[in-house]
């Protein structure tokens, strides 16, 4: 099953489909005690209705067709409430309005709300006059143009914060959340259809001289060209990661563990070959390893390579050794 991965989308359709739910519920319950044992089925009925996307939006992690469910279900009730009680159901409409924005993609909550406003419009004898009908529209419609805007503005943060928060500000190749994530996927897509993945950990050898003689920016300087040289060696399935410091991951998708030696000294060569620093020339030595099948979580498969990078640095360096048990 794929991880799930929760958001505020889904935070706010488990809340709010559960409060719904319970609060008509409690409704429910009353009128079965109070002898109206029909209300009492249709509010079941509601219920059932409201968490039905709710448990979904849960086991699946799909907060978007759950939130759009929801939504259409809402306001529908919301109309519903509005033509059984009249304009005492009126207060409802504004959590509705503003709810819609929070669960549903913009333009639906859009499309939603002004169904209403128009569905209330059409109820008979619902207004107590013109006017009443007219500040009510103009209320709707304001709510509805402010809560838009504010979607849209929320929306486009969101999206430009999780692009930071997955990025490495240095060199612009993602970061360690990112291949966290990769290989967590690659895991996950190796076990349902046999996709095979090789991993490379690599590291800046004799780094440290490197900052002490020549500065700190000279060091920030070799760790961006070196994400340019892997950004670019990396084939169309393959993806690099800054794991931190001057250490670096690539997780490459190929068929065989010798397809993952050459792809490894393909790198120490294109970086021995192109990266350069003020005191000349700066190699990487590499540990790699194919992802294998008893792998269930990506941390062994990891360690596996990080081993292997420990022992090409113990090789002397400017090296690579790919793990045991390769295929
Ligand atoms: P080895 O060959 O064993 O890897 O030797 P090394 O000197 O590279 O040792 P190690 O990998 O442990 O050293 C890491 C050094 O990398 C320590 C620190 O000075 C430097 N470093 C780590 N992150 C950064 C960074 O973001 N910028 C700069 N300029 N230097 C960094
Ligand atoms: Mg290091
Ligand atoms: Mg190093």
């Amino acid at each position: 099953m794929k991880p799930k991965r929760r958001d505020f989308r889904l935070d706010i359709i488990v809340l709010l489909g559960s409060i719904t739910g319970v609060t008509i519920a409690v409704f429910g319950i009353y009128r079965w005690l109070s002898g109206q044992p029909l209300l009492a089925l249709m509010d079941l009925g509601i219920v059932a209705c409201v968490l039905a996307p709710v448990v979904y939006a849960w086991r699946s992690g799909d907060g978007l067709r759950a939130g759009a469910a929801l939504c259409v279900l809402n306001s529908a009730g919301c109309l519903t409430a509005c033509l059984l009680v009249g304009h005492a159901a009126l207060t409802w409409i504004y959590l509705v309005l503003l709810t819609n924005f929070f669960i549903a993609n913009r333009w639906l909550a859009v499309s939603a709300n002004v169904a209403i406003l128009v569905g209330v419009q059409l109820i008979p004898d619902f207004f107590h006059d013109g006017f009443h009908a007219i500040s009510v529209a103009v209320s709707v419609l304001l709510i509805t143009g402010f809560s838009y805007i504010f979607a849209k503005r929320t929306q486009g943060d969101r999206a430009r914060l999780e692009k930071l928060a997955a990025m490495d500000a240095l060199t612009g190749v993602p970061n360690r959340r990112s291949m966290e994530r990769a290989l967590a996927d690659a895991v996950d897509a190796f076990q349902r259809n046999g996709r095979r993945y090789g991993l490379v950990v690599l590291d800046l050898d004799h780094f440290k001289e490197v900052n002490d003689l020549y500065g700190h920016a000279a060091g920030d300087a070799a760790i961006a060209d070196l994400a340019s040289i892997l950004r670019f060696e990396m084939r169309r399935n393959d993806q690099v990661f800054r794991f931190g410091g001057e250490e670096f991951v690539a997780l490459l998708e190929l068929e065989t563990g010798a397809d993952l030696e050459s792809a490894t000294e393909r790198l120490r060569k294109a970086v021995r070959g192109g990266l350069r620093g003020p005191g000349g020339r700066i190699t990487i030595s590499l540990g790699a390893a194919m992802l294998r099948e008893q792998e269930k979580t990506w941390h062994d498969w990891f360690s596996r390579a990080d081993t292997a990078l420990y022992r090409a640095k113990s090789n002397g360096r400017d090296s690579y050794v790919i793990a045991d048990g390769l295929f």
